[in-house]
C-alpha cells in the first residue's frame, strides 16, 4: 500500500495517536503573540518584546496577515552576546530607542523564549533602564514574562492584561469605593466586530463599562491615507481605574483566569466568566448576568434583535440537523462552538483542542452530556491538527470548523471548512463580522448553512441541480 493511502487508515491513526514526543501543526500560537495582541488594545501603547527579533517578526506577520493591517511592535533584538551575558544592555538601549523614536504613552513588555531561558528579570532591568536615563522615572512600562515553552497565546494575553492592570492601577485602588462601572474582558477574540457589538449591547442596556484591551481599531480602522500608529481604545486612565469597578465579566474564561483572580482577590470584585457565548441561549445567559449585576433590564430593542436571530435559526436548522462537525481551536471557542452546534441540532463529533487541559476536557464532556446531540462526540485535549486529519479520514464528518491551518485536512477529507479562529489568512474580512450576540449568531448560522448548500450544489449532477435548496 502506498504511504499516501496508508496514512488514511485506522492502523495509521492508532500509531498517530500513540506518538508522544512530537507535535505536528498544533492549533495554538506563542505566548508573546497573545501579549502583543492584548497590549495593542491600550491607548498609545507600544508592544515591546525583550528577546530575539525573529519572534517579534513572526507575531507581527501573523497579526498583519489575519487583519490585513500594519501591526506596530518592537523588540530589543537579543543575539548571541545577549544569550551569554544576558539582555540587560539590549533593554537599556531598546527602551531608550522605543521611547524616543515612537513616543508611546506606555510600553507593554513581554519576553520570548530566549530571554526566559537565560532568566532575565524584567522588573530589575526596567528599573536599571530608568536609572540609566533610558526612560523617565514615571513613564509606565507594564511587563509580563511570557515563555512560550509553557502556555500559549492565551496565557500571554492573560499575563499581559494582568501586568498592564497592575502597572496602571498602582496607588489608585479606593478600598470599598466603586466607580459604578463593570469591566468587560473580550479575551483573545480575532473578530474585532465582537468588541463593537459588546459595547453596543452595553450602551443599549445603559451599562457604563470599561472594555479592557479594546483593540478593535488597532486591527480595523478607516483607510484615510494617514498612518496612525496607536489606536488602542482602552484609555490608560480607564485601565488604571478598572480595579475600582463593581464587577468584571470575561467572555473567555480560559484566556483570563489570572486577571480575574487578581481582580477578585486583590480588589474584591465580583467576577464572572463565560466560554465565548456563541449562539442564542449562551448569549442570553450573558445578558441575564449583566442585568443581574447592574440591575439594568434587557431592553425591547435587544429582545427584538433576539427574535430576528431565533427566526434565522428556525429558517436554517434543517441544514444543521443530523450533520456531524469536527472543530478545533482555543478552549473557550471550542466550548462556545460546541454549544452553538448542538443548539442548532448539529452533532459535534471530533473536538480537538491543543490548549485544552484535563479540566477543560471535563467541562466539555459535561456540556456535551447536556444535549442529546452531544452523545457521539469525542474530546481530544492536547492533540494537534495531524491527529485531526486521522480522525477526519477514519471517522468522516460533514464539516470542519477552525482556522486556516485546517484547510489541508479538510481538502484531504473532501469536506467543506468554515473558518472560525486565529489565524485566518486565506479569506478576507471575516474579522469584520461578529460571531457573538444575536447578529453574530445569524452570521454563524448563515456561513455554516450556506457552506452546506454550496457543497450540495457543487456535488449535484444535472438531474439534481435544483433551484430550491
Ligand atoms: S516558540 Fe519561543 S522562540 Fe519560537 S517563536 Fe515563539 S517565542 Fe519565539
Amino acid at each position: 500500500m502506498k504511504t499516501e493511502e496508508w496514512i488514511n487508515t485506522v492502523e495509521y491513526k492508532e500509531l498517530n495517536f500513540a506518538r508522544k514526543s512530537l507535535v505536528i501543526n498544533p492549533a495554538k500560537a506563542c505566548q508573546p503573540l497573545g501579549a502583543f495582541f492584548c497590549a495593542s488594545g491600550f491607548e498609545g501603547t507600544l508592544p515591546y518584546e525583550h528577546g530575539s527579533q525573529g519572534c517579534a517578526a513572526y507575531f507581527r506577520n501573523n497579526l498583519s496577515r489575519h487583519y490585513r493591517e500594519p501591526f506596530p511592535a518592537v523588540s530589543d533584538s537579543m543575539t548571541e552576546d545577549a544569550a551569554v551575558f544576558g539582555g540587560r544592555a539590549n533593554m537599556i538601549e531598546g527602551l531608550k530607542n522605543a521611547h524616543d523614536i515612537y513616543k508611546p504613552k506606555m510600553i507593554a513588555m513581554c519576553t520570548s523564549c530566549m530571554s526566559e531561558v537565560i532568566g532575565d528579570d524584567l522588573k530589575a532591568f526596567i528599573s536599571n533602564s530608568r536609572d540609566a536615563g533610558s526612560i523617565p522615572k514615571d513613564f509606565p512600562v507594564a511587563y509580563a514574562h511570557t515563555p512560550s515553552f509553557i502556555g500559549s497565546h492565551l496565557a500571554g494575553y492573560d499575563n499581559m492584561l494582568n501586568g498592564i492592570i497592575e502597572c496602571l492601577s498602582e496607588g489608585r485602588f479606593k478600598d470599598g469605593g466603586r466607580n459604578g462601572k463593570i469591566n468587560i474582558i473580550p479575551g483573545f477574540d480575532p473578530h474585532v466586530e465582537n468588541i463593537r457589538e459588546l459595547r453596543r449591547y452595553m450602551s443599549m442596556m445603559g451599562v457604563d463599562c470599561t472594555v479592557l484591551a479594546d483593540n478593535s481599531e488597532s486591527f480595523d480602522s478607516p483607510l484615510t491615507g494617514e498612518y496612525q500608529m496607536y489606536k488602542g481604545r482602552t484609555t490608560l486612565d480607564e485601565a488604571g481605574d478598572c480595579v475600582n469597578a463593581q464587577a468584571t465579566i470575561s467572555m473567555q474564561a480560559y484566556a483570563s483566569a489570572k486577571t480575574l483572580k487578581t481582580l477578585k482577590t486583590a480588589y474584591g470584585q465580583t467576577t464572572e466568566s463565560f466560554r465565548y457565548p456563541l449562539g442564542i441561549s449562551a448569549f442570553d445567559r450573558f445578558l441575564v448576568k449583566v442585568s443581574e449585576i447592574t440591575g439594568k433590564p434587557v431592553p425591547k430593542g435587544i429582545k427584538w434583535e433576539r427574535g430576528i436571530a431565533v427566526d434565522a435559526a428556525t429558517d436554517a436548522h434543517q441544514y444543521f440537523h443530523g450533520k456531524r462537525f469536527a472543530v478545533f481551536g482555543d478552549p473557550d471557542v471550542m466550548l462556545g462552538l460546541a454549544g452553538f452546534i448542538m443548539e442548532m441540532g448539529g452533532e459535534p463529533a471530533h473536538i480537538v483542542c491543543t490548549n485544552g487541559t484535563t479540566k477543560w476536557g471535563k467541562e466539555m464532556q459535561a456540556l456535551l452530556a447536556s444535549s442529546p446531540f452531544g452523545a457521539g462526540a469525542r474530546v481530544y485535549p492536547g492533540k494537534d491538527l495531524w491527529h485531526m486529519r486521522s480522525l477526519l479520514m477514519t471517522e468522516p464528518v460533514d464539516m470542519l470548523i477552525g482556522d486556516s491551518h485546517g484547510k489541508y485536512a479538510a481538502r484531504d477529507a473532501g469536506i467543506p471548512q468554515v473558518r472560525i479562529g486565529f489565524p485566518i489568512v486565506d479569506r478576507v474580512n471575516l474579522h469584520r463580522y461578529a460571531t457573538l450576540g444575536y447578529r453574530g449568531a445569524i452570521n454563524l448560522i448563515t456561513w455554516i448553512a450556506n457552506a452546506f448548500i454550496e457543497e450540495t450544489d457543487r456535488k449535484s449532477d444535472d438531474a439534481h441541480f435544483e433551484l430550491l435548496r
